[in-house]
């Protein structure tokens, strides 16, 4: 079944083949472990732990990837959302240097479970960064070095002439080419890991809000109609839980993003825009993304609302950022527009850790998930089988809530926000 009306519309829910819905959990149960929320992380952590023998229930308030998963621009990215520089100020280099390891064995966990389990995600190879300043051209020339220097990544340095011969517009500087990461359709990709997580033996149970956590020994989630008792939970309700674990909630802030997919534009002349099919991403603060779909559309991600709500004029100020970066697509409109909920940290790095012995969490993805979502559940299940070295190393990452709590903390980062969108304009 294509399209199916239950997700938010969207061009992955209309090409992707849904899985059958889930009960709706009714009645008490108990278990080894209960997570909460079926995106990438509670999924990666679901299919670890019943692939290591232990009892799993996943609670889903809608549908398995019906979040951020299931809409982001599938841009499969190494390391994570705040750049290495900022981890290696906050933890040291050489904590740094392994967590942006651990990132690559998250990249490499994703390619082995969509082969393992068939997933049929339209992988690609190939990701750029683009600068548009020559400020920003400087530190991504920096970078580059950096990360052959101290990191042994294999990415690339092109320059402008190099850039254009793989991507036509004139709107940026060089890229720092990676080969390593890539895209993938994140709908495809979240729906296969829910029918591996269901084949392993998890319960899944969709439309099954957690309206709350009793901790202790024997911690327990409650839903509308049922309650979920357990040894261990996992809190993987990302931007979008509310109301069950306010001392992690008050250090992320939900923050809107947003995607646009033009109608098909054929083969011939998307590959004229993106000749070797890789993602590409600006520097921006708020920043322009995009890439082809299996089916030559042109993916076109951008534009940040941090108020949460959806930003008037959006499908004419999509159009515009498309322009700009395509000038030869103008008289190419939209055939589907959408948006979801990132999760941004006030550092813009993972925030992934316990807050009691037996519940486990990981969010602060900051808009940089894909990969480091599959890293969070491997560590979280391989933490609860009795080895938590590797998770304890992200819980060493020092976390601050957001200003103003949770009244003030959006018009304070939108006063942040006008300041940073001040600087990319000006420098
Ligand atoms: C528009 C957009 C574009 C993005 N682009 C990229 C990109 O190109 N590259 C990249 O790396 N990252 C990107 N991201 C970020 C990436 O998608 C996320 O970091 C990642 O999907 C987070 O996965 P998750 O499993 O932690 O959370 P989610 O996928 O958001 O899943 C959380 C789930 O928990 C459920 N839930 C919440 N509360 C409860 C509750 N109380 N009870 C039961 N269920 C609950 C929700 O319904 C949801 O299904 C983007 C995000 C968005 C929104």
């Amino acid at each position: 079944m294509a399209g199916a009306s239950t997700y938010p519309p969207s061009w992955y829910a209309a090409s992707a083949e849904l899985l059958p819905q889930q009960p709706r959990l009714d009645g008490r149960i108990d278990t080894d472990i209960c997570i909460v929320g079926a995106g990438y992380t509670g999924l990666s952590a679901a299919l670890e732990l019943a692939e290591a023998g232990y009892s799993v229930v996943l609670l889903e308030a809608e549908r398995i990837g019906w979040g951020a998963s299931g809409r982001n621009g599938g841009q499969a990215i190494a390391g994570f959302g705040c750049g290495e520089e900022k981890l290696e100020a906050l933890v040291g280099p050489e904590d740094a240097k392994q967590m942006f390891d651990l990132s690559l064995e998250g990249l490499r966990w994703l390619r082995t479970r969509i082969a393992r389990h068939g997933i049929d995600c339209d992988w690609r190879d190939g990701h750029a960064t683009v600068p548009i300043k020559p400020r920003q051209q400087r530190d991504l020339l920096a970078a580059t070095e950096h990360f052959h220097n101290h990191y042994n990544h294999p990415v690339e340095w092109w320059d402008r002439d190099r850039l254009r011969t793989q991507l036509a517009s004139d709107r940026y500087l060089g890229a720092m080419y990676d080969p390593l990461s890539g895209h993938l359709h994140p709908l495809k990709y979240a729906l296969g890991l829910g029918g591996a997580a269901l084949a392993a033996g998890v319960r899944i149970f969709e439309r099954s809000k957690a309206t709350r956590l009793v901790r202790g020994a024997k911690p327990s989630l409650k839903t509308a109609h049922g309650e979920v008792r357990c040894s261990h939970v996992v809190l993987a309700g990302n931007a979008l839980l509310h109301g069950i674990a306010p001392e992690i909630e008050s250090r992320i802030m939900p923050v809107g993003t947003y995607i646009a997919a033009t109608r098909p534009l054929g083969e011939e002349r998307a590959r004229s825009l993106i000749r070797n099919d890789m993602a590409v991403a600006d520097t921006n603060w708020a920043l322009d993304y995009f890439r082809l779909s299996a089916d030559h559309r042109l993916l076109f991600g951008g534009r940040a609302s941090y108020s949460t709500l959806q930003p008037p004029n959006l499908r004419w100020v999509m159009r515009r950022r498309m322009q700009r970066v395509f000038p030869q697509l103008n008289d190419v409109d939209f055939d589907y527009l959408w948006g979801g909920m990132i999760d941004i940290s006030l550092n813009r790095a993972p925030h992934w850790g316990r807050i009691e012995p037996n519940v486990w969490f990981a969010q602060g993805f900051s808009g940089h998930g894909v990969i480091a979502t599959g890293l969070a559940g491997k560590l979280i299940a391989e933490a609860i089988r009795g080895q938590s070295e590797r998770l304890d190393l992200f819980a060493k990452i020092p976390h601050r809530p957001f200003p103003g709590g949770r009244a003030l903390r959006t018009p304070l980062l939108v006063a942040a926000m006008a300041w940073y969108k001040l600087r990319d304009a000006l420098w």
